[in-house]
């Protein structure tokens, strides 16, 4: 038979293969090798699956990527990032560095609050152009999905502006982008000593808007003892869901106030950080069928030690996600491929679970699983040629691109070696 493209002679083709949920416990350090693996693509999807002799028996094509000594796997899922702002904010990581707190940082002009008047001061195509290059070398580090947040706005206006750049981005790059509403990020300025105000302008004015213009497909939160607390979080939320949204949290990342209990009785697809979430909430969590998408670069880049507890998540059937959480302030990564360094060496994961981790369970954290996230008969060919001799090496060769093309629907959208 002929078909579109046949990538052949992989010496590891990491296929995902397993049930069709994300993977918990043991499940995650199965990540399906197929030894000589090939893969058989048309029509933008995977048709087959197989050694390089079974396939170059049953398939040919004009179109074919020799992956000898190589190692193919699915496009990394990022399901947890803030791309859209104006300024990067590097001045802050050295005042960290020279002993600076949060609130020093903040009073000195920084912080969240710098990216806010960032945002509302710039167009939708300054915001646009700005966010379009930071994706492009975001797809040259593997990603084939990335979902994106609103919420360095935080006006109806502002926020609008942003889903609107990010419906954009997803119109004119090869990538799937998938859009988040934020709203409640932070407090603004304006409304510090009147929070009920802008919960208000939230629940009554931005959460209808958004969803009238059909805008975002989940509604997040900053849930937090100095941010959102637990019962201002759950109006929010309870809001958002009679207006259609799914849910995400930013929950438990500082302390645990209950943040994860939320997520599972909220029903949430996600909840994200959880660097001190409780046994309680954790065990919540799994109850409910929330994912756990950890975020190992921002702790590192604050230079903390709060790392989340993904052995103890994954041991305890809890089903783990990776994500960059690219953003200008605590952690400008955006690469996928640090951050699985990262899940292994400070999270004590093993290589698989990490790669399980930033690819099909990503794709559940996002809820693609059954199109994305593994190399599969139906499922979309989103593909990664890797320019490396086995799995193991993702981990332990960091700092550069180990990724050689980047496959999305079935084209190469990026080429490393051109
Ligand atoms: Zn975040």
């Amino acid at each position: 038979m002929k078909v579109d493209l046949i990538i052949k002679n992989a010496k590891q083709l990491i296929t995902m293969q397993g049930p069709s949920r994300a993977r918990v416990g043991k499940e995650a350090d199965d990540i399906g090798i197929i030894e000589n693996g090939a893969l058989a693509i048309d029509d933008k999807r995977i048709i087959a699956v197989g050694n390089s002799e079974q396939i170059a028996i049953d398939y040919q094509s004009k179109n074919m990527i020799d992956a000898a000594d190589k190692v193919v796997m699915p496009g990394f899922v990022d399901p947890h990032t803030h791309p859209i702002f104006y300024s990067t904010r590097e001045n802050e990581l050295e005042m960290r560095i020279k002993g600076k707190s949060y609130v020093e940082i903040s009073q000195s002009g920084g912080g969240i609050r710098s990216s806010i008047s960032g945002v509302r001061e710039s167009s939708e195509n300054e915001l646009f152009e700005l966010s379009k290059k930071r994706i492009e070398r975001i797809i040259s580090n593997g990603t084939t999905t990335l979902e994106a947040k609103s919420g360095y706005g935080l006006s109806t206006q502002s926020e609008i502006k942003m889903l609107k750049v990010i419906e954009r981005l997803n119109h004119n790059l090869p990538i799937t982008i998938v859009p988040t509403f934020l709203g409640a990020h932070e407090f603004p300025a304006e409304y510090k000593d009147d929070r009920e105000t802008y919960i208000k302008i939230l629940t009554d004015e931005m959460l209808p808007e958004v969803a009238e213009k059909n805008l975002a497909e989940y509604c997040d939160i900053f849930t937090e003892e100095h941010v959102y607390n637990i019962e201002q979080s759950r109006r929010i939320l309870t809001k958002a869901k009679q207006l259609g949204f799914k849910i995400r949290m930013h929950a438990d990342e500082i302390k645990p106030i209950g943040g994860a209990e939320l997520a599972a009785d909220m029903g949430a697809v996600s909840a994200d950080h959880l660097g001190a979430a409780s046994d309680k909430g954790i065990s919540a969590m799994k109850e409910s069928g929330v994912i756990a998408t950890l975020l190992p670069g921002t702790i590192f880049s604050l230079g903390m030690q709060s790392y989340a507890r993904a052995r103890y998540m994954i041991d305890n059937n809890l089903a783990v996600a990776l994500a960059t959480d690219f953003n200008p302030g605590s952690c400008n990564c955006d690469s996928m491929q640090f951050i699985i360094t990262l899940a292994c060496l400070n999270m004590n994961i093993t290589p698989a679970e990490a790669i399980t981790a930033a690819t099909i369970n990503s794709a559940y954290s996002l809820e693609l699983g059954e199109e994305i996230g593994s190399l599969e008969n139906g499922k979309k060919a989103d593909i990664l040629v890797m320019d490396m001799p086995s799995y193991q090496y993702l981990p332990y060769h960091f700092g550069s691109n180990n990724v050689e093309k980047v496959i999305k629907n079935g084209n190469v959208i990026w080429d490393n070696k051109m």
